[in-house]
């Protein structure tokens, strides 16, 4: 039924879900750069369509709204039949879901996602399905981010220290979704913002497609004064920020929970600004989605478990596995007699 093996295949079916190598027809959840690479046909939202085309030339899209179901035609020998619906991921613009129904069994794949709002993408659903298939990355219970206003309260007190000790506040922030996110914060705070071209790109499209900033405007050397720099981590070793003779950096990631983070990104401070789920988001998606079956991705083995205590059937899904069950022996009866029909 699924095969974990450069990214999930939807066995008997032409159908995969962020392949990780070129394939015919893959669903691609949004365009950070582990998921997108080249396919013949790519499933996706226009979002994340015009941001891939972006970071990887023209491809050839087969669009579909949020929360707009489809019935794959015969045009689609291997998957026809199936019907699929994306759902807001809530991880970055046009970030998505997949909801795949067949044979009456109900699949939910979630890509990355956190069920936090935020201000540059939509707020994440949640749908009910038989079998979860789950991003994970922070799957233990000492991550658990601070409300978000309390966040937002500490970057600004951040970049109010450096101003007042005459030093540029600078943000690494990944170039697509943190970066756009940050903007945003310290754009309605009122602050001036310079960020780095490859941000600067992508922030553009961003307002093509309907999420606009304010105060902002690409970097340039000497034009710093009064204005927050945000550039991509892995800037922060360059000339570029080696020119800036008085600053002060911070990392926005959700491992800032992590002692030592600042060392490892060599910067000031770290704030947990995640475009992922932490512990009890993940618990809570799964409460509300009820599936009879969990498959975990990415992040720590030992998440299952916690899923298992609270009554789930949950395993992590391993590259190479072969998830066979009860369950998806039926699964496969039901879709041969789907196909058939
Ligand atoms: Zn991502």
């Amino acid at each position: 039924m699924i095969e974990y093996q450069n990214g999930i295949h939807i066995t008997g079916t032409g159908l995969w879900l962020d392949a990780k190598r070129g394939v015919d027809f893959s669903f691609v959840s949004h365009a950070h750069i582990d998921h997108a690479v080249r396919h013949k046909e790519i499933l996706a939202t226009k979002e994340t369509a015009r941001l891939y085309e972006h970071r990887f030339g023209k491809a050839k899209f087969n669009i579909l709204e949020y929360n707009q179901p489809k019935r794959f035609s015969r045009k689609f020998k291997s998957h026809s039949g199936i019907k699929v619906e994306l759902f807001p991921s809530g991880h970055i613009l046009g970030g998505a879901q997949i909801l795949l129904e067949m044979g009456g069994i109900r699949i939910v794949y979630t890509g990355d996602f956190k069920l936090r709002k935020c201000l540059t993408a939509k707020k994440a659903e949640v749908k009910r399905c038989d079998i979860l298939i789950m991003e994970s990355t922070f799957g233990l219970p000492r991550y658990i981010f601070p409300d978000r206003n309390e966040i937002t309260e500490e970057i600004t007190a951040f970049v109010e220290r450096a101003f007042s000790l005459g030093e540029v506040p600078i943000f690494l922030a990944y170039s697509l979704g943190k970066a756009q996110e940050i903007m945003k914060i310290l754009g309605n705070r009122g602050y001036k913002i310079s960020v780095h071209g490859t941000i600067f790109k992508l922030a553009k499209i961003y307002e093509e497609l309907g999420i606009k900033f304010k105060n902002y405007r690409p970097y340039k050397a000497g034009d710093l004064e009064g204005r927050v720099l945000i550039v991509p981590p892995w800037v922060r070793g360059s000339a570029m920020i080696k020119s800036i003779p008085r600053k002060r950096m911070a990392v926005l990631t959700g491992w800032a929970l992590d002692s030592g983070i600042r060392n490892l990104f060599g910067t000031d401070d770290a704030f947990p600004l995640s475009d992922h789920a932490d512990f009890s988001e993940l618990m809570e998606y799964a409460r509300l989605a009820e599936p009879k079956k969990i498959y975990t991705m990415h992040g720590f083995s030992e998440f299952p478990e916690f899923l298992r205590k609270e009554g789930f059937d949950a395993e992590q899904l391993k590259e190479t596995t072969q998830v066979r069950n009860n369950f998806s022996k039926e699964l496969l009866l039901n879709y041969d007699l789907f196909v058939k029909a």
